[in-house]
């Protein structure tokens, strides 16, 4: 006879092993879906607006943290920008209106305002909020390689990364993958690298990610006009290439790429199709707790799905099922699809579902299996005509 403890152990045993084998996509602790955009540009480079207003703008969107990452520094030190034209003024006198004569730094010089940034340092603990709001130090590494850009995104960085260079357009994205990897060993602190948009300038293939080691993150969707995310006749879309790239990675025994949806703001005060307005494109983690090391460790865990207005309610992926339930809106019709290798071993729809919940049963041959699941509710202020809402979850590798 099995002792009380025994029996116990032995249910934990099996409970474990339960766990194990489902592999839920949410931890097994108890946790929080946190919405969050990777992918913001300020003053500190070419954005159009505070630090702090950005800021403020997504803490009152219902968003629960962001990263300023801009191109090629950290908001530390001394920087100061001359506004004179009259919509630079008017972001000064709102700014001014909203934190007040004691906050804003600055001097004014005829018709000229010279206003002094505000640091991470500083307008960090004037939004921190434990479990509602949290702001991580970014940067946009923007490097090129003959005349194609080439940008990736080091997320909760703790120390500037300047542009690594390289010979080739691999080469470029590796050095500065590398160089992330680095920081990450020597600070201990969680950070990690994503490639931008990829089809910005159509500097990046997806042949040109398939030699990428360590690199987990890409913008399946950026909400910047001028990146290309569908493709075009010549091009492969960002999904497309999403594919291609998973493909490749579990022949060559890499773990998954996931997707990311981002912003990528620049324009804070005029909103249309042609300007990078934020709100378009965002993430949705399942983590512990709103900290960077557990807000790291879900996005790392693929425990988030990516949206440009979708809100799903439960993910569950494994080795047998994938099942999705949608947080439907009145009056929104949604069409869920299964997404992996088809049988003669191509990127294929696999199953589609005209639901608010979808199971997809696993038969083992299909490589990879993710989901998308498609809205048809018009994108407000979409990038494209047509756009609608859309969200994508991460793929689950199928391996023997
Ligand atoms: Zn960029
Ligand atoms: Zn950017």
């Amino acid at each position: 006879m099995f002792s009380f403890l025994q029996t116990l152990r032995i249910f934990a045993a099996l409970s474990g092993l339960f766990l194990i084998s489902n592999m839920p996509m949410m931890a097994q602790q108890a946790g929080h879906w946190y919405k969050g955009n990777l992918h913001t540009h300020s003053f500190w480079s070419d954005g159009d607006d505070f630090p702090e207003m950005i800021m403020h703008w997504y803490k009152s969107h219902g968003y629960h943290f962001v990263a300023l990452s801009d191109h090629n520094i950290l908001a530390q030190g001394t920087k100061w920008v001359k506004l004179w034209q009259e919509e630079d003024l008017a972001v000064f006198e709102k700014c001014l209106q909203k934190f007040g004569e004691r906050w804003v730094e600055y001097l004014r010089n005829g018709d000229t305002i010279t206003v002094r940034l505000k640091t991470y340092n500083q307008y960090r603990p004037a939004f921190e909020e434990a479990g509602k709001f949290m702001i991580l130090q970014s940067e946009e590494i923007t490097d090129r390689f003959e005349g194609k850009p080439i940008h990736i995104n080091a997320t909760n960085v703790q120390e500037l990364i300047p542009p690594q260079g390289g010979s080739s357009v691999t080469e470029v994205m590796q050095r500065n993958i590398d160089a992330v990897w680095e920081q990450r060993a020597r600070s201990g602190q969680p950070m990690f690298p994503h490639i931008n948009h990829p089809n910005f300038g159509w500097a990046i293939t997806a042949e040109d990610l398939f030699p990428l080691q360590r690199e987990r993150f890409f913008e399946v969707y950026n909400g910047h006009p001028a990146v290309h995310n569908q493709g075009d006749a010549q091009h492969s879309s960002t999904e497309t290439m999403w594919d291609e790239v998973l493909k490749h990675y579990l022949l060559n025994g890499k773990p998954p790429m996931w997707g990311l949806a981002v912003d990528d703001s620049h324009n804070y005060r005029e909103t249309g199709s042609h300007l990078s307005n934020p709100g378009r494109g965002w993430v949705m983690v399942y983590a512990h707790e709103l900290k960077p090391a557990s807000v790291v460790r879900a996005l790392e865990a693929g425990d988030f799905y990516s949206s440009t207005g979708v809100t799903l309610s439960r993910i569950r992926r494994n080795q047998k099922r994938y099942r999705i339930w949608v947080a439907a809106r009145e009056g929104v019709n949604y069409t869920i699809q299964f997404i992996g290798l088809g049988p003669d071993g191509t990127p294929q729809v696999l199953a589609e579902v005209q639901d608010i919940k979808a199971t997809y049963k696993i038969k083992g041959n299909e490589g990879f299996v993710r989901a998308k699941i498609i809205s048809d509710k018009p994108k407000q202020n979409p990038i494209w005509e047509g756009e609608v809402e859309v969200a994508w979850t991460q793929p689950v590798f199928l391996r023997e």
